[in-house]
């Protein structure tokens, strides 16, 4: 891969505690207006320039820039890639690990790269802001210098936070279990189905109870075989089977998130699970997720869930949509038998779900 390494030259001290590499990807805290008034993402020397006080951090921080810095919403698995390489290229030589990411799809990376990145046991925390640095109200640099405190804290020697996480206007939340909520606000990232793991204030208060504990014997593992043939499909009054059979015509369709009512419900009538149930015996997987931010799929709760678990639909239990379509990519890339992917999907693969 193709990037620009900047190594900041922090700290009047000689010698620093702690060291972070912070892989700059571009979003909203590293954009400009450009001269038609929309927001571009910019360099990062630039960034630099707009928080002098990271020179003075007793961090040593090393920064690997996207050659070309992007607004999230183009992400894609080549961008996924090239963050866990950078991160497993890098493993051994830095504390921890800050991505600087747009908050558009944040929860999407965050999750993926929980999947990658298999016997992590650094923090990597990804943030951003809801507005560019150089504005003057901006959230970024709040969430820049908190992120850095996160990623190099330690207890006894160990990361107190071995997990990807997001770091966002005063919480920590498990990466794959946030999602985007707000695009106004300061508070954009929401975990609705569990605890976060740390809150900012006056000091930084580590919930260490939810937090993923060591697994100091695992080495740190980079899978980037990913599969993208999938698609997430949200019901809705008045859907037809016209349109569900056109979706799972698509050709080399492998899965789909279904993102069903409430506690994993839907139409019972015929036509519905006659839909699903071709598409099952195509031998495309359908994971349930449901619409609610909060709560979980319980199939078989109601009866207009109970032919779902008939047909052979996946419970996604608590999953976000964000974390079961990566999981869903992550797993079709790796596992060789359709069954394994569908046994994996059921169990946690990084504290993604509630078992
Ligand atoms: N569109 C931007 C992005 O996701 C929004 C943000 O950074 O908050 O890159």
């Amino acid at each position: 891969m193709n990037y620009k390494i900047v190594r900041l030259n922090t700290s009047f001290r000689t010698s620093k505690t702690s060291s972070v590499l912070i892989i700059y990807t571009g979003g909203t805290l590293g954009m400009a207006y450009d001269d038609s008034g929309a927001l571009v993402p910019f360099n990062f020397g630039q960034i630099l320039e707009k928080i002098p006080i990271l020179y003075n951090m007793n961090i040593a921080i090393t920064v690997i820039s996207f050659p070309e810095p992007i607004d999230s919403s183009n992400v894609s698995m080549s961008h996924w890639r090239d963050m866990a390489y950078i991160i497993n290229e890098n493993y051994d030589s830095y504390d921890g690990f800050v991505v600087l990411h747009g908050t558009d799809t944040m929860a999407y990376s965050a999750s993926m790269l929980s999947y990658m990145l298999q016997g992590l046991n650094k923090p990597v925390i990804f943030t951003g802001a809801q507005l560019p640095i150089s504005a003057m109200r901006s959230d970024a640099r709040e969430n820049l210098m908190t992120a850095l405190e996160i990623a190099t804290a330690k207890i006894n020697g160990s990361p107190i936070v071995p997990e990807v996480c997001i770091f966002f206007n005063h919480m920590l939340l498990r990466g794959n279990r946030a999602k985007k909520v707000q695009s106004v606000h300061f508070d954009a990232f929401e975990s609705e189905n569990y605890p976060p793991l740390a809150e900012s204030g006056i000091v930084i208060d580590y919930h260490t109870a939810v937090i993923r504990p060591l697994e100091s014997q695992k080495k740190l593992i980079n899978r980037s075989k990913l599969d993208n043939n999938v698609m997430v499909l949200k019901l809705f009054p008045g859907i037809t089977d016209k349109i569900m059979d056109a979706c799972f015509a698509i050709s080399g369709l492998k899965g789909v998130v279904l993102e069903t009512y409430g506690s994993g419900n839907s139409p019972s009538e015929k036509w519905f699970m006659g839909s699903l149930e071709r598409a099952i015996k195509k031998g495309i997987i359908l994971l349930n997720v449901s619409q609610c931010n909060g709560g979980r799929v319980i199939q078989g709760r109601y009866e207009t869930s109970r032919e779902l678990l008939n047909v052979g639909v996946i419970s996604g239990a608590d999953m976000t949509t964000e974390a079961a379509i990566t999981k869903l990519m992550f797993l079709l890339g790796q596992e060789k038998s359709l069954e394994d992917v569908r046994r994996k999907l059921m169990v946690p693969l990084a504290g993604e779900m509630t078992a």
